[in-house]
């Protein structure tokens, strides 16, 4: 099964218009007109647009970094899927490790969230992984299975195939720490066994899994190589053009 790797820079809060743009754009120059590698790029909410105006017509994609599941209303301060989708985002961060953090997002928010994504035709990139000290008592097998069947709760085998799940453990995200490539490989195979429990292995086989915590230039090529890793999500490193076209370029 072959599967098309993907790497999506999640910038969080970080970038202003103007830096964004040069991000955006320093990107899309950089990039390789003959790469296989699918691009995406999730800036802040109020610079998709700037954005999406530099990767028009490129190879390089769009996403956000969080939605909501509601259709249009009453929802002072958020986003929705057709938000997303209007503004020319392909895909969306859902239950990233800060979300659920720092905003309480639990599993059951993460797939109502990941139900409105498909209905808005936004692949959804969901996020799990265990803390440190889930990682040290020896939980992150029972926490990564929580999390990857709550958060997919009510999902179809068709359309489980064009999901993106980011295995980030707590623990690496931001911190320098980068699990091995043997500790991240052991996990997204983990997560393709649980996915084959649920969706069968055809289907298990086409589910993209992403990496993230710390992924550098430096480290990119032996975590990417691994059987079971097919991109990354990466932070730190997608703030700067150079080393976020080296690490795909290592793809
Ligand atoms: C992330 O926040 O998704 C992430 C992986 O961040 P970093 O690459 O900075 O660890």
């Amino acid at each position: 099964m072959t599967r098309r790797t993907l790497i999506a820079g999640n910038w969080k809060m970080n970038t202003r218009r103007d830096s964004a743009a040069a991000l955006a754009k320093g990107v899309v120059d950089g990039l390789s007109d003959s790469t296989d590698v699918e691009v995406v790029l999730c800036p802040p909410s109020v610079y998709l647009a700037a954005v999406e105006e530099c990767v028009v017509g490129t190879h390089v994609a769009l996403g956000g970094q969080n939605l909501c599941a509601e259709g249009d209303g009453a929802f002072t301060g958020e986003v929705n899927a057709a938000m997303l989708t209007d503004i020319g985002c392909g895909y969306v961060i859902l239950g990233h490790s800060e979300r659920r953090q720092l905003f309480g997002e639990t599993d059951a928010d993460v797939s109502k969230k990941l139900h409105a994504a498909l209905a808005g035709n936004l692949i959804p990139i969901v996020c799990v992984g265990e803390t440190q000290q889930q990682r040290e008592t020896g939980e992150t097998e029972q926490v990564v299975r929580e999390q990857v069947k709550g958060s997919l709760a009510g999902l179809d085998e068709a359309r489980a195939a064009g999901i993106v799940i980011a295995y980030e453990p707590v623990w690496a995200i931001g911190t320098g720490l980068t699990a091995t490539p043997e500790q991240a490989e052991a996990v997204h195979a983990f997560i393709r066994k649980l996915l084959a429990e649920d969706f069968g292995e055809d289907v298990a086989g086409q589910i993209r899994l992403q990496y993230g915590g710390s992924v550098k230039p430096a480290n990119a090529k032996e975590l990417l190589g691994q059987e079971n890793i097919d991109g990354a999500l990466v932070g730190g490193a997608s703030l700067k053009a150079e080393d976020f076209l080296q690490i795909i370029a290592a793809a």
